[in-house]
């Protein structure tokens, strides 16, 4: 309950508009295929230690994918790679004619110029991203369906993930400056400025939502009283989430921690509504030209549902101030990076799928919010992005990603709801 920190608006206000408006349409996009394959490099090596033996826990394994629609793969007709990734190119259509368009490109540069562009956007792509993604052309990438594995309790427990993320919240975020400990007490961050506070925030409320979603699909078959099966029974496991967010269990952190859960979701929202001229533009492509027009809908309702909303993140206020803010900036993406390399730490295959999601599309909501390139009134944003097509891009990946991380956050919302409803007590901030 009440105002989520470093931001303008309550809990209540989001919850409500939420389930009414956005729960709803999200939840049927994340079914259609375009965004139900994502693809992935889980066989990378932890680049920082090297002890990590990888859990043999029977929940952690991921099944692999074997019916991805051709036109995802891009193993379609010649074209279709090219659709698969590409803005839907609305402004350069031939009689358009303007200055700025891409049919005005195509005739007066040679290939080896627009091969060179495309060179350049790939390089400025990278320069603006927040994460270290991987290389989809690697044989190690494979595609994973996400609704037949889904996030959910694994099991995966003790020295390696507390390694990962004692490594994120000690190494990685920003530290108050009065804490001299080697481990950061982050109970006095209002110290520290509004970005690494940010920085923190986020990173909470997606561990947040990670033991969230291991509590509300626990193994129950494992507890006294379930029948065992061979696949499990899986379920709420109400004392599993009171004992991580339950305040006098956690010192007072718990409320804490929610409500750092709705700051990030609060951070994605922006980054959608933000790059919603973009977005708006894209194919969508699956190669089911039914599906595909279906999609493109749906994502423009969506888009204007979260446009309409009131009290949206100010991005505006970070990283302003010459020099010093430039400074920080480019120290926020390294650290951001790194927790994206941290990634291929995790020791469990499905806790590392999803932990690489929630990443990935938390560091695209970034690249959205801080790169710059949605900074001009949307009317200008098209013409923009119709030029530079080739300039700033998000791929097929960060897209499935931002809308998944942000599917993830929303599932929560209305589930707490939805359980506050059926009177189940939930922890309120002191
Ligand atoms: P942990 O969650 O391991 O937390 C360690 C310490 O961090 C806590 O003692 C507390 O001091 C602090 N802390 C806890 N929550 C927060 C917060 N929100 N904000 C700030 N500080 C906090 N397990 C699964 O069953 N399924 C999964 O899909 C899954 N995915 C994972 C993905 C990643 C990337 C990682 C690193 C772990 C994942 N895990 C998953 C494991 C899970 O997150 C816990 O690490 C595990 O359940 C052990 O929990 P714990 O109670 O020991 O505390």
């Amino acid at each position: 309950k009440g105002v989520i920190d470093d931001c303008s608006c309550s809990v209540e206000t989001l919850d409500s508009f939420n389930n009414l408006k956005v729960f709803p349409r999200l939840n049927s996009l994340l079914n259609h295929n375009f965004f139900r394959y994502w693809k992935v490099n889980l066989k990378k090596d932890c680049p920082f230690w090297e002890d990590d033996s990888r859990c043999a826990i029977r929940f952690c394994s991921v099944q692999p994918c074997t019916d991805v629609p051709a036109g995802i793969k891009g193993t379609g007709s010649p074209s279709d790679k090219k659709k698969s990734s590409k803005l839907k190119d609305k402004n350069s259509n031939d009689d358009c004619g303007g200055e700025n368009d891409l049919g005005y490109l195509n005739t007066t540069l040679s290939q080896e110029s627009i091969d060179g562009f495309e060179r350049w956007a790939a390089h400025d792509s990278v320069m603006d991203s927040f994460c270290d993604l991987d290389d989809e052309s690697s044989a190690d990438s494979e595609y994973v369906d996400l609704l037949l594995n889904p996030e959910r309790y694994t099991g995966y427990n003790g020295p390696s993930a507390h390694r990962i993320w004692r490594s994120i919240y000690q190494e990685n975020c920003f530290k108050p400056s009065r804490s001299s400990s080697p481990y950061a007490d982050f109970s006095n961050i209002g110290d520290m400025c509004l970005e690494k506070r940010a920085f923190y925030r986020a990173i909470s409320g997606l561990h947040s939502s990670i033991n969230i979603h291991l509590s509300a699909r626990f193994l129950l078959s494992d507890k006294e009283g379930f029948v065992e099966s061979k696949e499990g029974i899986w379920g709420l496991n109400v004392e599993e989430f009171q004992m991580r967010f339950d305040p006098e269990l956690t010192g007072g952190e718990g409320p804490l921690r929610l409500k750092n859960l709705y700051f990030v979701y609060l951070l994605e929202m922006r980054a959608l509504a933000k790059a919603a001229p973009y977005l708006e533009n894209m194919e969508f492509y699956t190669g089911n030209e039914d599906e595909d027009r279906d999609v493109r809908k749906a994502v423009g309702d969506f888009l204007n549902v979260i446009k309409g909303f009131p009290d949206h993140f100010e991005e505006g206020s970070m990283f302003n101030g010459g020099l010093q803010a430039s400074k920080l900036k480019t120290e926020f993406r390294e650290h951001f990076r790194n927790v994206s390399r941290i990634m291929d730490c995790v020791g469990c295959d499905k806790c590392r799928l999803w932990g690489k999601l929630q990443i990935t599309g938390l560091g695209t909501a970034l690249k959205i919010l801080f790169s710059g390139n949605f900074d001009q009134p949307p009317d200008q944003q098209l013409d923009m992005f119709a030029v530079k097509q080739t300039k700033f891009q998000l791929s097929r990946g960060e897209v499935v990603s931002l809308f998944n991380a942000f599917g993830r956050y929303c599932s929560i919302s209305w589930g707490i709801s939805f359980l506050y409803t059926r009177g189940v007590e939930w922890p309120v901030c002191p």
